[in-house]
């Protein structure tokens, strides 16, 4: 099973990815977390990479396709996987496209969660990041057990550069701009799943789960 994940930033995508990851026993490849490792890390792509995320924009193709397509041929990923933040710009579909195809194989979904611009802009400003492990929070939607605390790790709580208000609005703009098209690249192909995004977590996952079949 291979699943790609669509929707704006801050559409629930992360947690809904994991969730499926889970459920079909596939890792759950997140270029976002991917770039973030690195930057805490301090490796050369880190340091390359932080800039753009920062101020809200897309790190170039050129430094995200080949770590995809070396992600995808470990060998946790032989049986599928979920990919979360990849995708986001047409070449980037391409050269996914051409990677799998290489191998005879293609994208088996593409999950597309559909949340207006204002819901997201509310929802972002709740969320919390842990400085330690990365672990994800909402302080209404999904808040730690203590103000502030990771619950797995027990680091401190932030608000991610890349969530901040006028971070946010750019992020929004920018995938309007470069991701949104994706949803017909895929339609195209009668691979596109919609899902209403403004349901709770759980309702949410369970559309996901009945519209691909499980
Ligand atoms: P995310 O955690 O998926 O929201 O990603 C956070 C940030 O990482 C994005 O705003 C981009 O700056 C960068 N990023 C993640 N995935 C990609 C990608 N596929 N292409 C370009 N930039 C990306």
């Amino acid at each position: 099973m291979k699943v790609i994940m669509l929707g704006a930033p801050g559409a629930g995508k992360g947690t809904q990815a994991k969730r499926l990851a889970a459920e079909y026993n596939i890792p759950h490849i997140s270029t976002g977390d991917i770039f973030r490792a690195n930057i805490k890390g301090g490796t050369e792509l880190g340091k390359k990479a932080k800039g753009y995320m920062d101020a809200g924009q897309l790190v170039p193709d050129e430094l995200v396709c080949d770590l995809v397509v070396d992600r995808i041929s470990q060998d946790d990923a032989k049986n599928g996987y979920v990919l979360d933040g990849f995708p986001r710009t047409i070449p980037q579909a391409e050269a996914l496209d051409a990677a799998l195809a290489a191998k005879g194989e293609n994208v088996d979904y593409a999950v597309n969660i559909d949340v207006p611009d204002e819901a997201i802009i509310s929802r972002m400003s709740g969320r919390r990041a842990c400085v330690g492990c990365g672990a994800t929070y909402h302080i209404i939607f999904n808040a730690p057990k203590v103000a502030d605390v990771c619950d797995v790790c027990g680091s401190k709580l932030i608000i991610r550069d890349d969530d901040k208000p006028e971070t946010v609005r750019n992020r929004l703009s920018v995938y309007h701009a470069q991701t949104q098209p994706l949803i017909d690249y895929y339609d195209a192909k009668g691979l596109v799943v919609n899902i209403d995004g403004t349901k709770d977590m759980d309702a949410v996952f369970a559309e996901i789960l009945e519209k691909i079949g499980k």
